[in-house]
């Protein structure tokens, strides 16, 4: 598929998801946060679901984590958001940035391994644990898992802390830090390090 193709299946998709009505989701938000980018991306990043800024805006991460998000993928991995993919397991605001439920996830979860499918990605790299366990099926906690990628389909998961975990615990920073470090490295050369087979199926 042309990077053409995929912006158009992904406008497409879009529009799907903002019209989307199948959780309660839909009755409190301000937009849907499909999710933006390069549509022939390399790398996807895939966080929890939209907060207070991006669900005013209909853009994932432009709040306080997102701008941390940019500053270290300029800083420590060299690129900038527009040759990335960023998108969320929701895509509607959950009320006072509660947890997604298991039902919101499964709800909604069919536009990201859309997103998936038509970006083709060959590594998707997942903050935190919502995202990682959505894309995994692993149930250990992002402790456990960061840094470690998984072979998933086509394509790897590296799960790596959310960029909010270093804003509401400080003493977490470094450690953020050191999760975008180990992705540059996996980009630079991912068959160096070995990774696991995913326990579930995906489709
Ligand atoms: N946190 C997320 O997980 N996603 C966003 O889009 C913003 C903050």
């Amino acid at each position: 598929m042309t990077v053409d193709e995929k912006s158009k299946l992904l406008a497409q998709l879009g529009e799907v998801a903002r019209a989307c009505t199948a959780c309660e989701l839909s009755e409190h938000r301000a937009k849907v946060v499909f999710g933006s980018g390069a549509a022939g991306a390399r790398i996807m990043f895939v966080g929890e679901a939209p907060g207070y800024n991006e669900d005013l805006q209909g853009e994932p991460f432009v709040g306080a984590a997102g701008r941390l998000l940019d500053d270290l993928l300029r800083e420590i991995v060299g690129i900038g958001r527009d040759e990335v993919y960023i998108g969320n397991v929701l895509k509607c605001r959950p009320p006072e940035n509660r947890d997604p439920t298991a039902h919101e996830i499964e709800t909604c979860k069919p536009f990201l391994i859309r997103q998936i499918e038509i970006i083709e990605p060959e590594v998707i790299a997942t903050l935190g644990n919502f995202a990682t366990r959505t894309l995994t099926g692993r149930r250990e906690g992002i402790s456990k898992l960061r840094r470690k990628p998984i072979r998933v389909e086509d394509w790897y998961v590296f799960p790596m802390f959310h960029p909010a975990a270093a804003l509401h615990r400080g003493d977490l920073y470094e450690d953020v830090r050191a999760d975008f470090e180990a992705l540059r490295q996996f980009l630079d050369s991912p068959p160096e390090i070995e990774a696991e087979p995913s326990q579930m199926e995906l489709f």
